[in-house]
């Protein structure tokens, strides 16, 4: 068995040398095919100080911003702690914002989240910053119960609905060592390219009759 390559380094000094490495500043995306994005990533529980715990969620939200992305878990920078950050300005159409419950979601970060499905499927084009270029649908519950923990400890259960439900369980995913193309309809993947030319409508129904899939 392959084990994640930190070089036998304990999380604690990873996630030092990480911070000092690319502190005031955003870091460099992992992609998919390197083993710290199928891993099970480590419950924080004190074992990495508080204060660095910050300082990797200030790197995250800069990543985030400089991709563009609305959402980065902590394996994608290559730090296997289950820590994430969302955020979504949600720069769509009225129609596209309506049709996907896709409204703007300020920026905040997530210390061992979890979630658990509160409502039907529903089937829609997603993306992930470790695997560029491509989209595919996921169908996922529209709303969940999500739990996490804030910065300070605090622990937050809160339903989540619509696009930020979506965010929240892509992300929680990635912290369990899962890519949304485990859960992708694999028919109906496209290169962005493709998905700006032919299936940018609000929902993916046309493109599902057209590339022969089912949505829920
Ligand atoms: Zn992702």
């Amino acid at each position: 068995m392959i084990l994640a390559d930190n070089g036998g380094m304990e999380i604690a000094a990873l996630v030092g040398e990480f911070v000092e490495k690319y502190r005031g500043g955003a870091a460099p995306l992992v992609e998919v095919g390197d083993v710290v994005l199928r891993g099970v990533a480590e419950t924080v529980d004190g074992q990495v100080d508080a204060g660095l715990v910050g300082e990797v969620v200030e790197i995250l939200f800069a990543t985030m911003r400089a991709a563009p992305g609305v959402g980065v878990a902590a394996p994608q920078v290559g730090i296997p702690l289950r820590v994430a950050v969302l955020g979504d300005p949600a720069p769509v159409t009225e129609e596209v914002a309506v049709a996907r419950a896709r409204r703007p979601l300020a920026e905040f970060a997530i210390v061992n989240p979890a979630y658990e499905a509160d409502g039907d499927e529903v089937g829609f084009y997603e993306g992930c910053l470790s695997m560029p270029g491509y989209q595919a649908v996921v169908r996922r519950p529209e709303s969940v119960i999500a739990t996490y923990e804030d910065l300070d400890g605090v622990r937050h259960t809160e339903r989540l609905s619509g696009w930020p439900a979506r965010i929240f369980q892509h992300e929680t995913d990635h912290l369990s060592g899962a890519i949304y193309i485990d859960k992708a309809v694999t028919r109906s993947i496209t290169t962005n390219a493709n998905l700006q030319k032919w299936w940018s409508q609000p929902t993916p129904a046309e493109a599902s009759q057209a590339l022969g899939f089912t949505l829920p």
